[in-house]
Parts: structure tokens; C-alpha cells; sequence
């Protein structure tokens, strides 16, 4: 049986919709347990410079709906050095906390897994971030909102491209993986998406032209992975314009605002089962792993597994948007 008594819990890295659900439900399955709660403001900034608040079943009430973070978020290069995580560490042991929940995407869940050795100390990692790029969970938290977010901006710019006959590049965010570009695609029944996981198997772009895509259509609408790798909107964009100059190029990027937003009800889900499975982890003496959901199940996924950064994408879905877009 689990003898933490107080639990730390922070934000950090890129804020993802359903991280403010996922502070409600860690929250209030540590006081169902008996458990004491610190919020940490600003990641593991708040942690070394000890912004850190009591926190009662009231600072997590009306927030499930929101947005962002009520515990902010920031990025902290102090706790990339020795010095600044034992600070961080001699902090814990000033304020009681015995354990943390960290909710972040890679990066996070890397600071926790460097800690958490270094110090012997248990930490719980939630995938918080939009980019789903985590490995051991099929969905992390913010994911589908953003999705959702992608699928109405889409929308709205293929009035204006079928209006004008158009070829639209629209960037969307995921760092170095095309989940958001190869669902949005789907979803939003574009006509293909260039995703880092398949550019360097082959030119997507060329493919797409080659295929004689827009041959029948009054307008198409190409989704692109943010990343080096596609070389982003501008980069495919700058590409067409000098291999294929018959084509009237436009490019949009979505940006910041596929992060914000109420999150959409699988998230909220998705955040709250988390959230409750981060304590239940801990009362059962796990430590050093991240939450997951895997076939609608709980998983513990220990931290080095889950940063390897390979999350595969499934190839059933580029067949998917291939044979749905002719
Ligand atoms: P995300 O969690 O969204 O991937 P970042 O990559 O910015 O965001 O990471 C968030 C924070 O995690 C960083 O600001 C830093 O404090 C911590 N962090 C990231 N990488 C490391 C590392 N290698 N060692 C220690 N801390 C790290």
C-alpha cells in the first residue's frame, strides 16, 4: 500500500485542451483518497522557483470545459541542468510532496524520467499534448480537440478555394509527427496530406501531381505536417511554384489556434480517466510511468518507452484519404 500522503501536481511544455480536466480529475481522486494536493504554477519553472499552492476540490471546480491551463504553463531550461533539478528536488522536500504528476508531452515526460532516476524520487506522466506523438497511448490529451479545431478551419478555407479554383497548402502543428495532418485530411475530405513519417519513402508531392489529382476538381486542399521534414506549407508551396507553375498556389497556416479551445468530449473523457488512473497508479505503488489508453484500456507505460519517439502512424489511413480523395 502506497504511503504518499501529498501529491505535486504541474503543466508543462505546449498547453493541450483537457489539461485543465485532467488537473480536476487528478485533484479530486487524490482528496477521494485521502490524498493532499499542491498545484505547481509554470512546470518545472513553479517547482524551482516554489510557486506552489494548496489546492482544494474548489480550484478544480467550473474547469472541466475550459481550455489551456489553470496551472499556466512554461517551458524551464533551468531543470535541463543538475543544478536546477536538485533545486527543484530540495523544493519537494520543503513543501511535503511526496510524489508528482506531471502532465506534458515529450519533453515533459523527459525532465520527469531524468528526475525521477536521479532523485529516486515516483513520478506519474500524462501524454498532454496535441500532437499525439506519444508512444503506448492511442489518443493523448488535447489530440481530438485539435483535430476538431483542424476540421473547421478546413472546412471554412475550401469555400474560399472552390470559389477560386484554388491549390491550398494548409501547415498544421505536430512537430515531427502527421497524426493531426493525416486525420485532418480524412476528416476534412482533403484531397491529400504530406506527412514527415512517409517523405523521405517517397515524394508525396510528386505522387499527388503525378495522380493527376485536381484533374476533376475545381479546387484541392493539401494538408502539411509542420516539420523539417515536409519542409512545412511554405516549403511544398515554394516547390510547386517553380516544378508545377500552372497551378494558382495558396498556402495558410493554422498555427496557435489549434491549441485552444474547449476541449471536445473524448478529451474531457480521455483527461478524466487519466487523471484518476495517474492516482490509482500511485496508490498501487506505480512509479515512472506514463498513463496510456490502449483498446480502451488503462496502460502503464514506462517513461523511456514512451518518449522513443516512433510512434507509428497506421498505414491503414493513408490507403484511407488515397481511396477517399480520387
Ligand atoms: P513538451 O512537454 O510539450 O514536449 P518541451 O519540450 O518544451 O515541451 O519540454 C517541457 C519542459 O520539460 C522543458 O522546458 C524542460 O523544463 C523539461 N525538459 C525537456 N527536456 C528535458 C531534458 N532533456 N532534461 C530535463 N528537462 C527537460
Amino acid at each position: 500500500m502506497s504511503t504518499t500522503k501529498r501529491i505535486g501536481i504541474l503543466t508543462s511544455g505546449g498547453d493541450a485542451p483537457g489539461m485543465n480536466a485532467a488537473i480536476r480529475a487528478v485533484t479530486r481522486a487524490a482528496i477521494y483518497n485521502g490524498i493532499r494536493v499542491k498545484g505547481i504554477y509554470r512546470g518545472y519553472k513553479g517547482l524551482v522557483t516554489g510557486e506552489i499552492e494548496e489546492f482544494t476540490n474548489h480550484h478544480v471546480s467550473n474547469i472541466v470545459q475550459r481550455g489551456g491551463t489553470i496551472l499556466k504553463t512554461a517551458r524551464c531550461l533551468e531543470f535541463k541542468t543538475p543544478e536546477g533539478r536538485k533545486l527543484a528536488y530540495d523544493r519537494l522536500v520543503e513543501e511535503g510532496i511526496d510524489a508528482l504528476v506531471t502532465i506534458g508531452g515529450d519533453g515533459t515526460l523527459t525532465g520527469a524520467r531524468i528526475f525521477a532516476q536521479e532523485f529516486n524520487y515516483p513520478i506519474i506522466g500524462l501524454p498532454g499534448t496535441i500532437d499525439n506523438d506519444l508512444y503506448g497511448t492511442d489518443m493523448t490529451i488535447g489530440y481530438d480537440t485539435a483535430l476538431n479545431t483542424i476540421m473547421e478551419c478546413v472546412d471554412k478555407i475550401r469555400d474560399t478555394a472552390t470559389s477560386h479554383e484554388r491549390l491550398f497548402f494548409i501547415e498544421v502543428m505536430g512537430r515531427d509527427a502527421g497524426f493531426l495532418a493525416l486525420n485532418g485530411a480524412i476528416a476534412s475530405g482533403a484531397e491529400a496530406a504530406i506527412i514527415p513519417e512517409t517523405s523521405l519513402e517517397k515524394d508525396q508531392l510528386a505522387e499527388m501531381i503525378e495522380n493527376g489529382f485536381r484533374k476533376s476538381k475545381n479546387s484541392s486542399i493539401v494538408l502539411v505536417a509542420e516539420s523539417d521534414v515536409t519542409g512545412g506549407a511554405m516549403g511544398v508551396a515554394e516547390r510547386v511554384k517553380k516544378e508545377y507553375p500552372q497551378f494558382d498556389v495558396r498556402v495558410s497556416i493554422l498555427g496557435h489556434l489549434q491549441r485552444g479551445g474547449s476541449p471536445t468530449a473524448q478529451d474531457r473523457i480521455l483527461a478524466t480517466r487519466m487523471g484518476i488512473a495517474a492516482i490509482e497508479a500511485l496508490l498501487d505503488d506505480q512509479r515512472n510511468v506514463m498513463i496510456g489508453i490502449k483498446n480502451d484500456q488503462i496502460t502503464y507505460v514506462p517513461f523511456s518507452q514512451a518518449i522513443k519517439k516512433d510512434k507509428p502512424i497506421n498505414h491503414e489511413l493513408l490507403n484511407t484519404l488515397r481511396v477517399s480523395s480520387i
